[in-house]
């Protein structure tokens, strides 16, 4: 597949393995959340996105509250939607597959998200604190240089990131 063969829909890249959520299927897919207080999903996420709290979001309709709490989590979080392996992390580990043998498709429903902020263009859910008078270099613009940069950003700090390849991104 080359770059030119992906289109953006309305929820999204429309050309993925597995198709995004409509609205209606995301309310109803959210809805079989039970809310865990304990929630194994979230023991089981390498980066504790707190996932019934933003699949409560979707479910109220906070869409955009939605992707805050999971790029607060993990600013990578649009990205992971589409390439973490949930099926042997928060999904296997979700309760539902006990009498249901279904999980929550919580990966399906934090692409419904954070697509839908993506969609809504430009308006970035963070705010930058006022400058640190700190400067800091980052070596690496893979997954963790960026998420590192970002979390520095955040506090005011200025970030340099030294990248040896022509493109950031890494394994993205
Ligand atoms: S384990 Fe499943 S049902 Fe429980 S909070 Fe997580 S997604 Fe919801």
């Amino acid at each position: 597949m080359t770059a030119a063969a992906h289109s953006i829909g309305p929820q999204g890249l429309d050309d993925d393995l597995v198709p995004p959520l409509t609205t209606l299927q995301a309310m109803a897919e959210g809805g079989r959340c039970l809310y865990c207080y304990e929630p194994a999903c979230v023991s089981a996420c390498p980066t504790g996105i707190d996932i019934p709290g933003f699949i409560r979001r979707i479910g109220d309709g906070n869409v955009a509250g939605a992707a805050k709490v999971i790029l607060s989590a993990n600013i990578m979080g649009g990205t992971c939607s589409r390439v973490c392996p949930t099926e042997i992390l928060c999904e296997q580990a979700c309760v539902r597959n006990t009498g249901e043998d279904r999980p929550v498709a919580i990966g399906r429903l934090q692409r419904f998200a954070t697509d839908a902020l993506l969609a809504r263009g430009g308006n970035h859910p963070f705010v930058r604190a006022a400058d640190s008078g700190k400067r800091v270099a980052v070596v690496g613009a893979g997954p963790a240089g960026l998420a590192c940069a970002h979390r520095l950003s955040l506090q005011g700090h200025r970030v340099d990131i030294f990248e040896a390849r022509p493109k950031p991104g890494g394994l993205n």
